[in-house]
């Protein structure tokens, strides 16, 4: 079976249907796994739920869904991110509302644990440093674990040593030859944060156990548009730009 790994869409419809378009011409997948974060920051909240529905997925809670469904109080949000919360959930129908409500914190997948921020605190903790992650090794019992939320891609290994090292997510990850735990960050889709502003994203063949990391191009510039026009804030159009 192959999968998509997509983290971090943010409401951005013209990101992740360049991301599965892209998945298409290389063969295609069977299922996505979504790391959360399907919605906040971006003008299309609903049809990003819908389009994820109409396939088969594993999908997580992120802080932003939570948020938007009233899970989470947006109190904890900088100005910018609580103000285009409030105007989402005013976009989302009940059947949106009620699938995000119900999202999961954490899965487990075969040898894949799937955590939004982190293994420890699913929903709120980002994984940007090695003494961070070595605590979060502690707090998951398979081999691997799949995040969101820094929308940076990265990875963060952990050998018998009990050694944490980061890297650099390569384009091809082989699980096969691996024999250090991972915490893997595939970047996100609808917001990169890596000074990339390509959407970021994987496919994970469960066969091969090979892991292809890929950037995709999309149309930056008509997502700012729908932005604008909805009344969002002009900072978080322009940073799709730049990629921070
Ligand atoms: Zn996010």
């Amino acid at each position: 079976m192959r999968c998509a790994i997509l983290a971090d869409i943010h409401a951005n419809l013209t990101a992740f249907q360049a991301v599965l378009q892209h998945a298409e011409q290389r063969g295609g997948v069977d299922e996505l796994w979504c790391l959360g974060d399907v919605v906040g920051y971006g003008p299309d909240p609903g049809e990003c739920v819908q389009l994820l529905r109409q396939w088969r997925h594993l999908c997580i809670a992120g802080n932003h869904d939570w948020a938007a469904v009233g899970n989470l109080d947006t109190a904890y949000f900088n100005q910018e991110a609580a103000a285009a919360s409030h105007w989402t959930a005013k976009q989302l129908n009940p059947d949106d509302i009620d699938f995000l409500r119900n999202l999961p914190q954490t899965l487990v997948r075969d040898d894949f644990t799937l955590a939004h921020g982190s293994p420890r605190d699913p929903i709120w903790e980002y994984v940007l440093s090695t003494q961070i992650a070595t605590t979060n090794f502690t707090c998951f019992d398979t081999r691997f674990c799949l995040i969101g939320h820094s929308h940076v891609p990265l990875i963060f290994a952990l050998a018998e040593n009990n050694l944490c090292q980061l890297r650099q997510l390569p384009g091809e990850l082989s699980f096969k030859h691996e024999k250090d735990r991972l915490i893997i960050n595939c970047g996100g889709v609808g917001q990169p944060r890596d000074a990339d502003p390509r959407a970021s994203y994987a496919i994970f063949d469960t066969q091969t156990e090979v892991l292809h990391h890929y950037r995709v191009e999309y149309d930056i510039s008509a997502v700012q548009q729908r932005m604008l026009k909805a009344g969002l804030p002009g900072r978080l159009a322009e940073r799709l730009s730049f990629g921070w």
